[in-house]
């Protein structure tokens, strides 16, 4: 089992144009150091002096985590390590942003055990920079990358396409950049807007043939040594994917600190839950501040949600549906009619199936959230195995 912690920063330089994140634009670094303080408090609250569970992955993701600075991350990463067991071989991601990062910084985040970075690029191109609303420009979006790689550790970079009137040749072009500052991992991801964001009604027009794009990024991406491993993230080697996403995708237990963050229970006999603190800097902080948890939401997932998310995230990763595991930790029998769809899509090229799996081709890939749905709708959720579940024994009514 992989045990991870996030830590939402919201916080921003200032709003981009298509952004839906929880961040606020411009903070005072009173507010950074408050918000320091809160994360530490938080952490006091939720996990206990003696908490034995290591944790395998530590995400800073935000936001632009990068805007405290170095001292700031290195007083989280301190106060995560007073109370958590972070294991030799542990990842700790820091987002930054390439106007926020300096090589000297760079040392500075390593010094204080980070050992990713993340760097929210989206383009080389001045031009769609400008249209994204982002601060940095190409140049500076470059020599951030380099210095980082320089700097010996793991470095992920996130691409955006399907700008308005961008071309293949365009993407193309983003992509040889990318790939040629030598980085393990990168994201690519289709612009999208949430909706009242000033790009929405933009996109809204946009002509672009998004399915052509798709696979055009997937096809020069492996052309380049950068393999999918994700609908929208490739990597080098298995050693270059990102732990801490694997994990999530696979339904592992989280712990989100901050702001809007979210934890997972982890799976159990069929059943998990879901809490998230609430979008609201100013609740989260004084709620800390007097002592007392965070304002949070929260759900309780049975087989049906769980089976829903399993089928989908398997979907969209190369390490497709386990379905023995599926059996085994959602007590679900997938039944016939779910084996006959699956042999279905198999015949229309969508799907590759082997014993007790099935793992999406780059079609079936481009349609993964569809065919979750397609293939769930033939799941036999009244078959429930739970006596079969070597886990169910152990199952709180609430979890
Ligand atoms: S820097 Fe990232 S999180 Fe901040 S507004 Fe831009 S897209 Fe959103």
């Amino acid at each position: 089992m992989t045990n991870s912690l996030y830590v939402h920063v919201p916080f921003c330089l200032r709003k981009c144009g298509y952004c839906g994140f929880y961040s606020m634009a411009s903070p005072h670094p009173s507010l950074l150091d408050r918000f320091v303080h809160g994360v530490e408090a938080e952490l006091a609250l939720t996990v206990a002096p003696d908490a034995s569970a290591p944790r395998d992955t530590v995400y800073l993701g935000g936001g632009t985590p990068s805007l405290l600075g170095v001292s700031r991350i290195t007083r989280i990463l301190h106060a995560v390590r007073q109370r958590q067991v972070l294991p030799p071989g542990a990842e700790v991601t820091l987002e930054v942003n390439p106007e926020t990062i300096t090589a000297a910084e760079l040392d500075g985040y390593v010094m204080a055990g980070v050992n990713r970075v993340s760097i929210g690029v989206q383009s080389f191109s001045d031009r769609d920079l400008a249209f994204l609303g982002r601060v940095h420009d190409g140049k500076r979006a470059e020599a951030a990358v380099r210095a980082a790689v320089d700097c010996g550790i793991r470095v992920s970079l996130d691409l955006i396409y399907g700008l308005p009137g961008q071309s293949g040749d365009d993407v193309i072009e983003q992509l040889e950049r990318a790939a040629s500052t030598g980085v393990g991992h990168l994201s690519a991801y289709e612009l999208t807007c949430e909706p009242g964001t000033p790009l929405a009604p933009v996109l809204a027009a946009r002509t672009n043939d998004r399915e052509d794009l798709f696979f055009l990024v997937h096809e020069r991406l492996a052309g380049l040594g950068l393999t999918a491993y994700e609908v929208s993230s490739f990597a080098r080697t298995p050693a270059d994917r990102s732990m801490h996403n694997l994990a999530t995708w696979a339904h592992q237990p989280y712990l989100g600190l901050g702001p809007a963050a979210h934890s997972f229970s982890g799976v159990a006999a069929g059943r998990a839950s879901r809490c998230w603190n609430l979008p609201d800097l100013d609740a989260w902080l004084e709620s800390l501040e007097h002592g007392h948890a965070p304002p949070r939401g929260h759900e309780n997932l049975g087989p049906e949600q769980l089976l829903l998310e399993r089928v989908m995230l398997g979907l969209r990763t190369t390490l497709g549906l386990d379905l023995e595991a599926i059996r085994a930790d959602l007590g679900i029998d997938l039944g016939d009619p779910f084996a006959a769809r699956l042999d279905e899509l198999a015949a229309q090229g969508l799907l590759t199936l082997s014993p007790g799996a099935a793992t999406t081709t780059l079609s079936g890939m481009a349609l993964a959230d569809r065919l979750a749905v397609d293939l769930t709708a033939h799941a036999h959720l009244n078959r429930l195995v739970e006596a079969e579940s070597p886990r169910s024994s152990r199952l709180a009514p609430d979890t």
